[in-house]
């Protein structure tokens, strides 16, 4: 295979806006979907004159972004202005960070057991909204977006694959959203992504020459368009050019990638400190005091899950990917200590339902913790059949009733006395009397038989614990027979 002479490598550039009540640096609303241009002020839209103020929830929620992925705090961080013009930023500059950002350093660790070394974590602000219509129309501009807290986080270039770059993404997203700084709803542009590509012949210990592709908003983007672009540049190297250090566009729909213009470096920019806003002292104590609330993030869940609930990794993931499911599941565990039986159902049952319903983020909605509890207890002890337990759920989601109260008006709960039940296990033993026969050879088959007869004459009322103990004790009566 022709990849196999070559190394791919990759770094990520990657954003995230931070859940602030307002902007980072004036008091405008930090929010999501408003009618266009109605959420700016002439700070965030940078009318000659404005003066900026910095949101000290930003700094805060970007010291603890870094703390949560193990980045050291700089004691003085530096504001400057990122000098360009495109028409979402009116003011011609972005206010950034590059010399001193709040956070450096820090990792995160992949599953293979490969350490993702992290660069930089700063706070910049974010620019307005292109909004292409028709060609009539031509290009609309929002910038109810502009100002809005971001960070951004910088790796080192570490990635060897698409899906060690996904993984990255999908840990820091969940890092994020456990430690409360950002939601990363990656469908409005909460998180977004830059990808830088490059590959090397196995031999070369220098770094080939990068393609950089902006804004990827969904892990299935990036993934298709780093394959994509690795093999591209393969192919190019092969044909034996050369690859031009570029920015390029990611079009998801044709999945291809095409040149946009020459990749600008840093210095294209004429960074400098902006005037307007002072130097931002940090100091060791407010870091430890923000450190002290940081609360349990998703590895932590993930390794508990795996290490003392004895759950699969695969399900702590999946149980951990919303922060909203996994709280539900320790709640549910709170009550009823069987962490496999709970995590089977929020797994199986639960997370069907809430396919359907991609604004709930609270999993009481569909059914409350106690009812979940209340028909695992119920299966548990026997005292529902699986079947019935799963019509049981269906019956109670999304109401107000009482799982047990409910299960007893389907009656659906073994209600027979133990009287009863003797007298059907009788009645199935007379009535089968050949099955006895194998008793001697295979005991716990003809048990498991006529357990299952009385269930079908009852129409499973009789609870199957107390039906085998039954059969246990009146069958060696007909076998002395
Ligand atoms: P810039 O300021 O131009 O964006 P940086 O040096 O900050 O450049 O790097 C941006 C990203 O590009 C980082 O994630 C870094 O790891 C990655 N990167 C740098 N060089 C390469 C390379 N040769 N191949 C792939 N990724 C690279
Ligand atoms: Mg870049
Ligand atoms: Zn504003």
């Amino acid at each position: 295979m022709l990849s196999s002479k070559y190394d791919v490598v990759i770094g990520l550039e990657i954003h995230a806006e931070l859940n602030t009540k307002t902007k980072v640096f004036c008091s405008c609303k930090n929010t999501f979907g408003e009618e266009p241009n109605t959420n700016c002020c002439p700070v965030c839209v940078g009318l000659p004159g404005a003066l900026p103020v910095l949101n000290k929830k930003a700094v805060e929620n970007t010291i603890k972004a870094g703390l949560s992925v193990g980045c050291s705090i700089n004691n003085l961080a530096v504001f400057e202005r990122k000098n360009y013009f495109y028409p979402d930023l009116s003011k011609a500059y972005q206010i950034s960070q590059l010399v001193r950002p709040i956070c450096i350093g820090g990792n995160i660790k992949l599953d293979n057991g490969k350490t993702i070394r992290i660069n930089r974590i700063h706070l910049e602000e974010d620019a307005g909204k292109l909004i292409h219509k028709t060609k009539t129309i031509g290009t609309l501009v929002d910038y109810n977006r502009g100002g809005i807290p971001l960070i951004e986080l910088v790796t080192e270039p570490d990635f060897s694959n698409a899906d060690e770059a996904v993984e990255f993404l999908d840990k820091l997203r969940r890092t994020y959203i456990y430690s409360g700084v950002a939601n990363c709803k990656m469908e409005e542009g909460g998180m977004r992504c830059d990808v830088n590509i490059s590959v090397k012949p196995h031999d070369s210990k220098e770094l080939g020459i990068r393609t950089e592709m902006k804004n990827l908003n969904s892990f299935k983007m990036v993934k298709r368009a780093i394959e994509y672009e690795s093999k591209r540049q393969i192919e190019e190297l092969e044909k034996g050019n050369k690859i031009i250090q570029q920015t390029r566009k990611w079009d998801d729909n044709k999945g291809k990638s095409f040149a946009l213009r020459s990749k600008e470096n840093s210095h294209d920019y004429r960074y400098f400190p902006d005037p307007d806003l002072l130097t931002v002292e940090i100091t060791q104590e407010d870091v430890e005091k923000i450190r002290s609330t940081l609360p349990e993030l998703a590895q932590d869940r993930i390794k508990k899950y795996v290490e003392i609930y004895n759950l699969p990794l695969y399900d702590a993931k999946i149980l951990t990917n919303e922060k909203f499911v996994s709280d539900y599941f320790e709640e549910c565990l709170n009550l009823y200590n069987n962490p496999k039986q709970i995590s089977n159902w929020i797994m199986t049952e639960l997370l069907k339902v809430l396919k359907d319903k991609p604004n709930c983020e609270n999993l009481n909605e569909i059914i409350t913790k106690e009812n979940l509890v209340s028909i695992l207890e119920l299966l548990d002890s026997k005292q529902i059949t699986r079947p019935n337990s799963k019509i049981l759920f269906e019956n109670i989601c999304f109401t107000s009733k009482n799982a047990k109260d409910v299960a007893k008006e389907l009656g659906m709960l073994s209600s027979l006395s133990d009287e009863e039940i003797k007298d059907f296990v009788k009645q199935v033993i007379n009535t089968n009397p050949d099955a006895i026969l194998d008793f001697e050879k295979n005991p716990n088959k003809v048990i498991m038989f006529y357990t299952g007869k009385v269930m079908a004459l009852t129409k499973g009322k009789a609870n199957p614990i107390t039906t085998q103990s039954f059969i246990k004790e009146i069958l060696p009566n007909y076998l002395k027979k």
